[in-house]
């Protein structure tokens, strides 16, 4: 093992892991991964909230590997083109035209999306003579990649500090946490008041000043912050009312997570701009997407007759691999229902973890899923292991157990397989009841 690999392994964050080395993966299939020595593991993280449609799928393997003969590259540049990203484009289109997206933009992974989105709505402002409408409008715990624009509407501080000074015009306003209400602590009433912080935002900063605000349907890296039902109805509401655009990131929403192909159509509401990576492929290649409405595009369409074109582009867009690996994701998410069965799924996660948290009043502070997104969240009521420790605890114990899972502070957080069965949610979310019994011990 290299060095360099040792010290920038893929969970520096995570201490105790990176101290103990990385767990080799070699092989994967269905819901199962394989460590390097043969041993299986429930991927109750479908990786890192994605592997939507499993691993192994022979299908997206002969799409890419007859893609790759074919053509395995070439730019989509200067007037060159190539099919199977045109024919994705138009299935996007098509699987996104109840949340009123028209038009897509490929581009590498999830924080390039992002930042497309970012850049489309500043051009979108100065194109329709508002260029003073560059401000972002963000959420504490909110994760939205590492490029610098990604990384300055991002709501974990500790990841941003070290970068700062990041993109100025950027406020970050208080997260819909239903456990940890900032906004009315002593009160178990909600009154949505983190919608109006929105508001409030846009307000103080003068909504001639503000041009977007990005959000995650459901904050997964922040903690799998699951918002009161009606709250990103608000925010778009209040978007609408201010002129603002609205970003929703679908990075891990998208595809089906929630139990709908997305998660602002889980929720009702239909945003400017969406940004879209992991389940796009399952992770069988890198891809990110970004959508725009019909409104937003004419904005483009009518200047680049007469003005600047959006300036932006990848050398990888469009990649025709890529695109093949989609299409072949998609048909399987299609053919298969899995938006459905993960609507399903949903309460069976649902209950089996406030199963836990009912046996372990004590230990468990909230347990709560949505879709196949999942959420336990910890404290040792005696004190012993400090907050922020509990989780990694939990997640070593239950990879010990056979189970992998993404810890993320006190939360213990679930995104498996949307392929996964009754079954093996039970002995996923079993495995987290015995490593608590091994805490508790
Ligand atoms: N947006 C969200 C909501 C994400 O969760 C992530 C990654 N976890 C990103 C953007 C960035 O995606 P990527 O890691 O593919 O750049």
């Amino acid at each position: 093992m290299s060095d360099t690999l040792k010290r920038w392994g893929p969970y520096t964050n995570m201490k105790q892991l990176a101290d103990a080395g990385p767990k080799m993966i070699a092989r994967a299939d269905g819901i199962y991964v394989y460590d390097n020595r043969g041993r299986q593991y429930i991927d109750g993280h479908g990786g890192l909230w994605l592997a939507n449609v499993g691993y192994g799928r022979r299908e997206i393997i002969d799409a890419i590997a007859q893609q790759a003969e074919a053509l395995a590259w070439f730019p989509s540049f200067g007037g060159f083109a190539n099919e199977p990203s045109l024919r994705l484009a138009d299935k996007l289109v098509e699987l996104l035209a109840p949340d009123g997206m028209a038009h897509v933009m490929f581009s590498n992974d999830g924080s390039e999306a992002v930042e497309t989105a970012l850049k489309i709505a500043r051009q979108y402002w100065k194109i329709k003579g508002r260029a003073n409408k560059h401000k972002f409008i963000t959420r504490r715990f909110a994760y939205h990649g590492v490029t610098m624009g990604a990384l300055s509407v991002q709501g974990v501080t500790e990841n941003r500090m070290e970068f700062e000074p990041l993109l100025p015009g950027v406020v970050h306003v208080s997260a819909p946490y239903p456990h940890h209400c900032s906004m009315h602590p002593d009160s178990p009433i909600c009154t949505l008041a983190c919608a109006r912080a929105v508001e409030e935002a846009i307000l103080t900063q003068g909504a001639e000043t503000v041009a977007a605000v990005i959000a995650e349907p459901i904050q997964a890296a922040g903690g799998v912050i699951i918002p009161p039902p009606d709250y990103l109805r608000q925010v778009r509401e209040i978007c609408r009312r201010y002129d603002v655009l609205f970003i929703a990131d679908e990075v891990v929403t998208g595809f089906g997570r929630l139990g709908s192909w997305f998660g602002a159509r889980h929720y009702g509401i239909q945003p400017d701009l969406m940004t879209m990576a992991k389940g796009i492929t399952s992770g069988y290649v890198p891809l990110g997407a970004t959508a725009v409405s019909d409104a937003v595009f004419e904005a483009f369409y009518d200047m680049a007759v007469s003005g600047p074109e959006f300036r932006h582009g990848n050398t990888y867009s469009g990649h025709p691999i890529a695109a093949a690996a989609a299409l072949a994701n998609i048909a399987i998410l299609e053919r298969e229902a899995l938006p459905d069965h993960a609507r399903a799924m949903g309460p069976v996660l649902q209950s089996a973890l406030k199963n836990v948290q009912t046996r372990h009043p004590q230990w468990v502070v909230d347990a709560n899923a949505e879709g196949l997104l999942g959420r336990l969240e910890l404290r040792d009521p005696g004190g012993r292991l400090a907050s922020g420790q509990i989780g990694a605890k939990i997640a070593q114990y239950m990879y010990d157990l056979g189970v992998i899972v993404r810890p993320i502070g006190d939360v213990v957080t679930f995104s498996p397989p949307l392929t996964i069965a009754e079954p093996e949610i039970q002995h996923m979310v079993a495995a987290a009841e015995e490593a608590l019994g091994m805490v508790e011990a």
